[in-house]
């Protein structure tokens, strides 16, 4: 039978696709595809996020301390959707880049966003060499530019060229507001008060679905006057359980208490899901 046998591979790919589905659906039996998904990944004391939109483009924002984020991106992005769009590394500490290399190795990369910083450390070098090694479309976020990805838009709202020779390299993160349509999220590396203030005095932002909340809720950040400016419904600390630094501090925990912000923890509620379809959104789990 030469005609069923030309067919055999083709047969096998498409049994294997089929339960590989399957699996992927049982992960994941809240995700629905027609929405723009957004997760808030548990990996550890470090920042990571995934957003699949509802028109099918892949972001990353920050690859937590180690390259296990790769497991949760392979049980989370689609199986025949495997190019990642857009990755963001706030800035080069090993909490938010730890995994780029390991996600540059698996997954293509169509763009990626760094910031432009003299920053030497073996982990940063070796992903630069990475960068380069898979000729990846790179560009330096400076704050005004935006980034139009399908029906979202990454506006970046910091670094100034100033801020970008700030001697505090958390200061020097790419801050940047993720929108889908009416549905937006701050994102703010680990950026202190003191760029908390230029963004207020610098842009009008529009009401804030979340805040991504700055350096994992230390007291360097979160400011009252930044919380009231952007007036986020959920605020997100990305955490590791019993972390040496003893983030989040007591004091900005009470801030986000206070103002009535429901505040989730990746150290206590693990991988936070959000789904939206541009004006309403709901969490998921
Ligand atoms: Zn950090």
């Amino acid at each position: 039978m030469k005609l069923s046998a030309r067919f055999l591979p083709s047969l096998a790919l498409l049994v294997s696709l089929v339960i590989f589905n399957i699996y992927i659906y049982q992960l994941q039996p809240n995700a629905n595809p027609n929405l723009t998904n957004v997760y808030f990944l548990n990996v550890g004391q470090g920042d990571a996020t995934y957003i699949r939109t509802a028109d099918q483009y892949n972001i990353v924002i920050d690859t937590g301390p180690s390259p296990k984020v790769s497991n949760l991106l392979n049980q989370l992005i689609p199986v025949w959707d495997r190019d990642i769009d857009l990755l963001i590394l706030t800035h080069p500490h090993a909490d938010h880049i730890g995994g780029a290399s390991q996600i540059i190795d698996q997954f293509p990369i169509r763009n990626i966003l760094l910031t432009e910083v003299d920053y030497e450390s073996q982990l940063y070098s070796s992903l630069l060499e990475n960068i380069t090694r898979h000729d990846i479309k790179t560009t330096y976020a400076l704050a005004g530019s935006n980034f139009n990805i399908g029906e979202s838009v990454v506006k970046v709202l910091s670094p100034t060229p100033d801020i970008l020779s700030d001697s505090d390299l958390n200061n020097t993160s790419i801050a940047n507001l993720y929108s889908y349509h009416d549905f937006d999220i701050m994102f703010t590396g680990d950026i202190s008060t003191k760029v908390e203030e230029v963004i207020i005095k610098n842009y009008q932002i529009p009401e804030t679905e979340i805040l991504k909340v700055g350096h994992h809720g230390s007291n360097t950040s979160s400011s009252e006057a930044f919380i009231s400016y952007l007036q986020p419904k959920y605020a997100v600390i990305s955490v590791g359980q019993n972390n040496r630094y003893n983030h989040p501090t007591e004091s900005v925990v009470a801030r986000f208490i206070n103002a009535v912000i429901e505040l989730l923890r990746t150290d206590i509620n693990s991988n936070i899901h959000f789904s939206t379809d541009g004006s309403s959104f709901k969490l998921i789990n």
